[in-house]
């Protein structure tokens, strides 16, 4: 079993990240993507105004019609900070050898790895799969792979051993210049998000008030 992890705050989840789960999906042969909402991300240190509940449920509408995909709580259970080294140790424990983890994350997301819990640890555990986002380019990966992790990657190569056999690979992805951030501007300016998140997803939005305040 090949199966993507891609991990994120999903506040909320918009069509940029279900069309990224679904290119990769296709393209590196994944039996399943299992999205994975973080409780209290360490990068975002402003607390979510509308709480994991909702956002658990949002994913869970915007998944439904996908039966490759799937939602875990194993962070949106955990107290205290959301490590991805954690998440992925937990995968390794509940899904055994058969599994073949790659942890999806945004070339945008990647920038920072050097600020996350134990980066270096991280990159020993499993593939790794970073995708293209509007506005940021895979060039600036590669300082940060020969700084922090010791890699001498070849310019523009699309693949690079990682230590203990596995693979970091670069993935085009269709370009949305879709964000949470953008959803939750336009929500607290009284104005429409209908073709940036699924329906379900957007009635569950007005349904329930949510963002009605941001800025
Ligand atoms: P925010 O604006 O709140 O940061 P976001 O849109 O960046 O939200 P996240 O939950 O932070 O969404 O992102 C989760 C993952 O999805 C990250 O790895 C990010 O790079 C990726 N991602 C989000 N939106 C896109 C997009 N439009 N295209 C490609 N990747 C995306
Ligand atoms: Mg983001």
């Amino acid at each position: 079993m090949r199966i993507g992890i891609f991990g994120g705050t999903f506040n909320p989840v918009h069509l940029g990240h279900l069309i990224t789960a679904e290119t990769l999906r296709q393209d590196f042969a994944l039996d399943r993507v299992l999205f994975v909402p973080s409780a209290r991300p360490p990068h975002k240190p402003s607390p979510d105004r509308i709480g994991t509940e909702h956002r658990l449920a949002m994913v869970r509408r915007a998944i439904a019609d996908n039966p490759a995909f799937e939602l875990s709580t194993v962070e949106a259970d955990r107290t205290g900070t959301s490590y991805s080294v954690k998440t992925v140790e937990a995968f390794q424990r509940t899904l055994g050898d058969e599994a073949e983890l790659f942890f999806l994350l945004g070339i945008d997301a990647f920038l920072d790895i050097e600020s996350w819990h134990q980066p270096e640890r991280l990159l020993r555990l499993c593939h790794f799969i970073i995708n293209s986002r509007p506005g940021f380019s895979f060039a600036d990966a590669y300082p940060i792979l020969c700084r922090s992790f010791g890699l001498s990657p070849e310019p523009e190569a699309a693949r690079i051993a990682l230590p203990a056999g596995h693979s970091l690979f670069f993935a085009e992805v269709p370009c949305l210049e879709i964000s949470s951030t953008r959803i939750r501007t336009l929500l607290g300016q009284r104005r429409s998000v209908k073709y940036l998140l699924p329906e379900p997803v957007e009635s569950y939005i007005l349904s329930h008030h949510l963002y009605a305040e941001s800025q």
